[in-house]
């Protein structure tokens, strides 16, 4: 097959848009990496920020690098058909036509699409696919929790586009208020501000150690690698959760590779660790456990690979492949 256009478009603008921050990456076709940048969520129009965040990562490499595609992840119900996202609950949960706003704003084709998903894909892809792996989980822990699951090489959407949103599954009954509305979610004892909050609570309750009152996650897992028991207590709860939400993975899905990434997991073994003890211990007791997942198959994501933003690139290329006039090109890779 010759080389055509869309194997070689051009430099492509990954944008991954979280709740804390928006995560540029801009590279060219060979993979190359010629910009990256991050800026902090603020309490402007989350469309208005990710135009921002666009055109600043653009004018860092001057007006002569052009992108050929830009691709957005972000949480929530996404539409990539219609290019809008809803129900991001740490974002915004009207309907709001990103990809049209973001690719009239920069002349640019525009594709957006579900973060963990997309983040999902992309490690699929870069891991070899279906000849080397049948099934996948990235469940990513960072401000919220979400997973992209790919079962026997195809990518979970479901009807509603909501399929992995494990972080609103229960995981502490009658336990704290959710964004979502709901209380007791995964996402309310083991996401990145539930952390800051425990932090917070031990303090109030005189049983802080080492903690400051205004400690986040980020601290929290420092001082626990550093042995603080106050700390280690929460991460060992934190541990304890992500441990029941990747064997709901594997038993929900029959996924028996996950990958864990997003904010908290940069803490590295601290953080992977209570994971791996919680699970050991449900392996003990339990043959179908052992049968389901073994720790060799959860894995984190490597320290500096940002699966976010290169999922968000991984969109933009699918969207461009996509709509290619050359039916060769129309081929899906994991539905990314
Ligand atoms: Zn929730």
């Amino acid at each position: 097959m010759t080389a055509s256009a869309t194997d070689h478009p051009g430099p492509i603008l990954g944008l991954d848009v979280g709740g804390t921050k928006i995560a540029a990456l801009l590279v060219d076709d060979g993979d190359r990496e010629l910009a990256r940048r991050s800026f902090p969520v603020d309490g402007r129009p989350l469309a208005d920020q990710v135009v921002a965040a666009a055109r600043s990562t653009l004018d860092a490499v001057g007006a002569e690098v052009r992108p050929a595609a830009i691709g957005i992840g972000a949480p929530g119900q996404i539409d990539p058909e219609a290019g809008t996202l809803r129900l991001a609950v740490n974002l915004s949960e009207a309907a709001l036509p990103i990809a049209t706003i973001v690719g009239e704003a920069l002349g640019v084709p525009c594709w957006v699409d579900h973060d963990a998903r997309a983040a999902a894909a992309w490690l699929y892809q870069r891991a070899g696919g279906s000849e080397s792996l049948g099934s996948l989980a990235y469940l990513s822990v960072g401000t919220g929790i979400s997973a992209g699951v790919i079962v026997d090489g195809r990518l979970l959407r479901g009807v509603s586009g909501l399929a992995g949103e494990v972080g609103h599954l229960l995981a502490v009954p009658e336990g704290p208020t959710c964004a979502c509305g709901l209380s007791g979610c995964l996402e309310a004892v083991a996401a990145g501000p539930a952390v800051a909050r425990l932090a917070a609570d031990a303090v109030a309750a005189g049983r802080g150690g080492a903690l400051a009152a205004g400690a986040d996650a980020a601290e929290v897992y420092r001082l626990a690698e550093a042995g603080d028991e106050a700390a280690r207590r929460i991460v060992a709860d934190v541990g304890r959760h992500l441990a029941r939400a990747i064997r709901g993975l594997a038993l929900a899905f029959g996924v028996d590779h996950v990958v864990v990434g997003g904010g908290l997991a940069r803490a590295g073994a601290t953080f992977l660790q209570p994971i791996l003890d919680e699970l050991e211990r449900e392996r003990r007791a339990s043959a179908l456990v052992r049968e389901a997942i073994g720790p060799q198959h959860i894995e984190l994501l490597p320290a500096g690979m940002e699966a976010g933003t290169w999922g968000a690139v991984h969109i933009a290329r699918s969207g461009l492949r996509a709509t290619s006039p050359d039916p060769d090109q129309r081929r899906e890779v994991a539905d990314g």
